[in-house]
């Protein structure tokens, strides 16, 4: 059966990090679970082509992608928190690309699931964290160029703050960032347009109840096109933080966004950001029932 919501990801964003927090081989592991899950099989999964020059540099400054395609150490590279390499480079272009993909494909289809992207932490003339191109914004930026989309949203439910989108939009009033994530914690804050900085050891319930009341504003804003960050990391067992959320509460969080989303008829599209639990398996089923949860209310609401 094809599934109703496009599926996107490709082989190639594998690339050697060395020994690193960042776990590269998670988008291989959930690819592989949602085909042996049944929720789409190998061939209907969708591969992207790298982000072209003219879509990067709507959003990234010359000198940075200059630096970036030599993968060369300079200040705009250095704020990376990976190794930089010719290969690396390739992967988070192709990425990047994915993301783009999977913004046109939730336009045609209603929803679309990135098994890739989310890199929240890249601004328009530097690296950050993880982040070398900022996906979210390039996609957004794609189709407003050529699509006709106007309005749009960026639902960042990843535990760090999506501090580089919020400055790449933060003087584009139609483009509306949401961020919930951990206050007391990397990064240093940019203004979104919706901010939510939870305490520590937050939980499942009061989470919830706070994201219930942030979503009415990215409602209110009338998006023709939502863009989920979707992080693994306010996992109670994740090392980078301490939001403390249950799997079950994780599950809760997605069917809000991406119900929501499907219940009112708004596209959507759904990119994996960061995730740093103790156990692999552990992020891999987070990130898994994400996607799961996307193709199951997008199926519904097609049927
Ligand atoms: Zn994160």
């Amino acid at each position: 059966m094809r599934p109703p919501a496009a599926v996107i990801h490709s082989p190639d964003y594998a690339c050697d990090i060395g020994p690193h927090v960042f776990p590269m081989e998670k988008y291989a592991r959930v690819r592989q679970r949602l085909i042996s899950g049944g929720w789409v099989s190998d061939h209907a999964i969708l591969a992207p082509e790298p982000a072209t020059d003219e879509a990067l540099a709507r959003v990234h400054t010359r000198a940075y992608l200059h630096d970036l395609a030599a993968a060369r150490w300079t200040p705009r590279t250095t704020p990376s928190e990976l190794p930089l390499s010719p290969a690396i480079v390739a992967s988070w272009r192709l990425m990047c690309g994915g993301t783009v993909l999977a913004a046109r494909q939730a336009l045609e289809r209603g929803a679309a699931v990135h098994i890739g992207g989310g890199f929240h932490h890249a601004f328009a003339d530097h690296a950050e964290g993880f982040c070398y191109l900022n996906d979210l914004a390039v996609a957004i930026r794609a189709v407003r160029a050529d699509a006709g989309v106007g309005r749009v949203a960026v639902v960042d439910v990843d535990l760090h703050q999506g501090n580089g989108t919020a400055r790449i939009f933060q003087d584009e009033p139609e483009v509306f960032t949401l961020s919930i994530h951990q206050e007391h914690l990397y990064p240093v804050k940019e203004r979104s347009s919706l901010d939510v900085g939870l305490a520590n050891e937050t939980g499942d319930e009061a989470y919830l109840a706070a994201l219930a009341d942030a979503l009415e504003a990215v409602w209110a804003h009338a998006p023709e096109l939502v863009l989920v960050q979707a992080g693994a990391d306010p996992f109670h067992d994740d090392q980078l933080g301490a939001l403390r959320l249950t799997f079950a509460g994780l599950e809760r969080r997605d069917r809000a966004v991406i119900g929501g989303c499907v219940e009112r008829g708004i596209p959507v599209a759904i990119t994996l950001g960061g995730g740093y639990s103790r156990r692999l398996d552990d992020l891999v089923a987070i990130h898994a029932r994400t996607c799961e949860v996307a193709l199951e209310l997008s199926g519904a609401a097609a049927a």
